[in-house]
């Protein structure tokens, strides 16, 4: 099967996903401010509309896209998870009760866009399951494709530098695990994700990388 998935790397760095479904297509992440037009061009290459934005977590490089694509996409949807959704808008930046009280890291810049809708884990957003993986960020998600087994992991695991989760900075991209807010929480994530056994991990930041369990293992070994 053809995978549904395309990327779009912006400066060789941060990547944004174009998952093509029956009805056109999701967008999974937007890169940094500016990143809109090649995600628009990506999605008119392969003739389909954009009919939602759905986001692994609400840090600046993967957010920066989203007011320009819902400027030139009237009616898009843009989706992240409930717990993420304060930290998009900037509306709330407090923890909450129970969490751990770990410092945010990493850059929050606050969109002029509010989601118009948020999800759990668990539920569908077409063929991807949104799957629970905080410590990134409080509300960081994967998404399953439940077609053919492709993780989108968001900044769980990146493969820039090689495989590695975000739970331990990696000195050769050290960008992913400083911007992590709870490193126990994101360990145990990095775990369950790799518990999904994924054909394909693709990440934010780095590329496809296909047969991904053994260096998933590895990355978790070596954060531990
Ligand atoms: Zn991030």
């Amino acid at each position: 099967m053809t995978s549904q998935i395309h990327r779009v790397c912006r400066l060789g760095l941060v990547n944004a996903y174009l998952v093509v479904e029956d009805d056109g297509i999701t967008v999974v992440d937007t890169t940094i401010k500016g990143g809109g037009k090649a995600i628009m061009k990506a999605a008119h290459e392969l003739g389909q509309p954009i009919v939602r934005i759905a986001l692994t977590h609400a840090h600046g490089d993967h957010v920066g896209g989203v007011d320009e694509l819902v400027a030139s996409l009237p009616g898009v949807a843009v989706l992240i998870s409930e717990r993420d959704a304060p930290l998009l808008t900037k509306s709330d930046m407090s923890l909450r009760p129970g969490e751990p009280q770990d410092k945010l890291r990493g850059g929050y810049p606050g969109i002029k866009t509010a989601p118009t809708a948020t999800f759990e884990p668990g539920e569908r957003i077409g063929s991807l399951e949104v799957i629970a993986a905080p410590g990134h960020t409080p509300g960081h998600v994967a998404f399953l494709d439940t077609r053919d087994r492709t993780l989108l992991c968001g900044d769980a695991y990146s493969t820039l530098g090689g495989v590695a989760t975000s739970a331990k900075v990696n000195p050769r991209f050290p960008l992913v695990g400083v911007a992590t807010w709870s490193r126990a929480t994101e360990l145990e994530s990095a775990k369950a994700l790799r518990a999904l056994e994924p054909s394909r991990l693709a990440p934010g930041h780095g590329k496809i990388v296909d047969d991904p369990v053994a260096a998933m293992d590895a990355a978790i070994a070596k954060a531990s």
